[in-house]
């Protein structure tokens, strides 16, 4: 398989040419100050609030958000658009996957698919590699960001860029949490909004470091993209916890597939729902 036989539309044009490869790790004061308060309320809040309810609501609430949201919202649909569903339900999703607490959805796509582009070159920085040691892997993806010297140009298509409902959900990311955590303290008080958004968010944020690390590391590999900087690697040990997104290999070889487990035997819980989902009409899944 050949990097160049894949091609996102969204990026790269050859009158503006990117270099993958220099570039600055900058500190970024809003996710740290992001994650300090959620840590703050997971470790202490949740230490002192730990009831069997609570727990429930953390576990029902990270398996919803990953797997209708980060994976099925923000991945397969609205990143690699790979299968067709009602506006509505897309809205829904991204809605969940945005409560993962990583960025809002447009950023999402800004740094998935700048990945993405950096992964295909020749050479590309080791921020886009993650090829640090894990503790400043660690840092650096969670804390701060990466600015090139010369980025690749994006374009987002406009029934993403100007859809209304995405662009206040940019803006408003971390506002999104409040009326869930209203609903908590409502039903469940203190205990339902440290463990279903404080311990999720930190949880859910670690989790998606970790397998991306992992991902990029060390694991099975089927296939192998030719003249690319950087391998995916399939994690199979995480494929239930990660909705079927730890099979990265597979999909650095087949990107827009919106099946992430493609051998017999690799459990993709995202596909499953997806599957469900097409069998009550919700969504179309090209041939
Ligand atoms: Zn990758
Ligand atoms: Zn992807």
């Amino acid at each position: 398989m050949d990097s160049r036989s894949y091609r996102n539309p969204r990026v790269d044009f050859p009158e503006q040419p990117g270099d993958a490869m220099h570039g600055q790790v900058r500190f970024e004061p809003g996710k740290a100050l992001w994650m300090g308060l959620m840590t703050t309320g997971a470790v202490v809040g949740g230490a002192l609030t730990m009831t069997t309810g609570a727990v429930a609501v953390f576990l029902i609430t990270t398996a919803v958000t990953l797997c209708l949201g980060h994976s099925l919202g923000m991945h397969r649909r609205f990143i690699h658009r790979s299968y067709r569903c009602p506006r509505w339900l897309e809205h829904t999703f991204v809605h969940f996957g945005t409560l993962v607490g990583l960025a809002g959805p447009l950023t999402m796509l800004k740094v998935h698919d700048t990945r993405d582009w950096a992964q295909r070159q020749i050479a590309c920085h080791d921020f886009f590699a993650h090829r640090q040691p894990w503790y400043r892997d660690l840092y650096w993806q969670v804390f701060c960001r990466i600015e090139l010297d010369r980025p690749p140009c994006i374009r987002i298509e406009p029934e993403i860029a100007d859809d209304p409902v995405i662009r206040r959900m940019e803006t408003t990311w971390m506002a999104q949490q409040l009326p869930w955590a209203l609903l908590f303290f409502t039903l469940g008080g203190w205990g339902w909004v440290f463990w279903g958004i404080c311990t999720r968010v930190v949880v859910c944020v670690l989790r998606h470091w970790a397998v991306g690390y992992a991902a990029h590391n060390r694991g099975q590999q089927t296939w192998h993209v030719k003249g690319a900087a950087v391998q995916g690697y399939n994690v199979p040990w995480c494929a239930l916890i990660t909705m079927g997104e730890s099979w990265h290999n597979n999909h650095h070889a087949h990107p827009s597939s919106p099946r992430l487990g493609l051998q017999p035997g690799q459990w993709d819980p995202g596909w499953w729902v997806l599957r469900a989902l097409q069998r009550a009409r919700l969504v179309e899944i090209p041939p």
